[in-house]
């Protein structure tokens, strides 16, 4: 069998932005996975860090965070290179490191992220008058009272107006955003008259759940080129359409830059001569198969996605290569009695210490494999989700770890 330049581990994110990375530098690139990641439950924002200007605070974390090891210049970089992905695929983003844009939240709060798809730019609301909030007939999880009430409290000189539309199309039973986005999908002509009929003028703004189709911006162009108003989508629950965007547009990039994609592949274990992996090991339901490779990115998705996984209690383990992993010890110290309180949570801690080239290290610093680079939700020493990073780590450190 030919040997990979690079073997990338995993489907989500990380995994994808590493293979996109890897394939643009020419590299010959092959993509193992099971499960489909944590993208298609995401907000399809990309959060750097819960602060006002993310590059400034970036530089005063410890040494030990992930961003220290990836630099500020490749975490610049891999924005611009995710950016780039996203435009090929007609799904602009809009942001950079040195800035938040807000987007409204499905209970109508604002959340602020670094990068954020253009249909979902909050910051449009500020010099508009009236807000119209219009939800669906049938859709469930999406109260356009109470999302008036929240914005109500941040907006509170604006004039809002909730509507319910109300679509045959959707038949009689209760759906959810990815149905409505997949139905509404070559029916946009139905969704843009409902809204016209709101008479909303370029004055207005017309807030709706993201709907707008599962791939690109062409759902989006084809309601918004009929109406004066601006229109934004907020978050929703999961399945999220605007994260299986984001998903579909890094598989397009991945299919035409010739990332072979293995689907259904679990890898099981390396294949090492000292401190070199020269391939791995995918199990399926009839047989064992070996691929070898020049270079090994591990972006399995920490605790969340079985990157990472615990049987006993203080005894977590990394499945494929037994890499030491980081965690917080003693039970009183793995979790907080308020899960979103204001300190980080010792078990979203968890994870892969590395060096600067994003290599493995044990305990006293020595690195362990130096072609395999591990990168996403499993990386240690910092709790993702508390500090609003989990997207901006996975992307820098999958750039990083594709340009070495
Ligand atoms: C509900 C939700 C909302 C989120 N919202 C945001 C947000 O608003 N902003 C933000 O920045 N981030 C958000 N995130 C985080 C973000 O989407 C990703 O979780 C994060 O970027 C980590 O990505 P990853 O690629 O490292 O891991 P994952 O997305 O978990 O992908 C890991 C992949 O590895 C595969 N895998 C694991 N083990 C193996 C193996 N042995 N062999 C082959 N494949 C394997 C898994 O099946 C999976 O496909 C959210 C996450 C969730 C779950």
């Amino acid at each position: 069998m030919k040997v990979f330049d690079v073997i990338v581990i995993g489907g989500g994110l990380s995994g994808f932005m590493s293979a996109a990375v890897s394939a643009n530098r020419g590299q010959r690139v092959a993509l193992l996975t099971y499960g489909s990641g944590s993208l298609p439950l995401a907000s399809g924002a990309i959060d750097f860090l819960n602060a006002e200007v993310p590059d400034e605070a970036i530089k005063n974390l410890p040494a030990h965070h992930p961003y220290k090891k990836i630099g500020l210049k490749n975490i610049d970089a891999a924005a611009k290179f995710f950016c780039d992905v996203t435009a090929q695929a007609d799904l602009p983003y809009n942001g950079n490191l040195s800035a938040q844009i807000p987007i409204v939240t499905a209970v109508g709060t604002l959340k602020y992220s670094g990068l954020v798809p253009e249909s979902m730019n909050a910051s449009k609301l500020l010099d508009k008058k009236k807000i119209f909030v219009a939800g669906i007939k049938g859709l469930k999880d999406f109260y356009a009272a109470m999302i008036i009430d929240n914005l109500k409290k941040i907006f509170p000189d604006k004039i809002f107006e909730a509507a319910t539309l109300d679509l045959k199309l959707l038949g009689g039973r209760d759906i959810t955003c990815m149905d409505a986005a997949q139905l509404l999908t070559g029916n946009e002509q139905i969704f843009a008259d409902a809204l016209k009929n709101l008479n909303a003028t370029e004055d207005d703004a017309i807030i709706i759940p993201p709907i707008l189709g599962l791939e690109g911006n062409s759902s989006r162009a084809a309601v918004k080129s009929q109406l004066r108003a601006e229109i934004l989508e907020t978050t929703c629950l999961p399945p999220s359409p605007p994260g299986i965007r984001l998903q579909r547009a890094f598989i397009k990039y991945l299919q035409k830059s010739g990332v072979k994609i293995f689907e259904t592949s679990k890898v099981v274990r390396g294949v090492v001569e000292g401190k070199k992996v020269t391939g791995v090991v995918v199990e399926n339901a009839v047989r064992e198969k070996t691929f070898p490779a020049k270079k090994i990115i591990l972006a399995t998705g920490g605790f969340y996605s079985g990157g990472i996984t615990m049987r006993e209690f203080d005894n977590p383990i990394e499945p494929i290569f037994n890499l030491p992993v980081f965690f917080t010890t003693g039970a009183e110290n793995w979790s907080n009695e308020n899960l979103f309180g204001d300190k980080p949570q010792g078990f979203s801690m968890t994870g892969i210490f590395t060096d600067a080239n994003l290599n493995p290290i044990d305990a006293a610093g020595k690195i362990l494999f130096e072609n395999l680079h591990v990168v996403g939700a499993n990386l240690g020493g910092c709790d993702k989700i508390f500090e609003r990073s989990a997207g901006g780590i996975a992307i820098a450190s999958a750039y990083k770890g594709a340009t070495l």
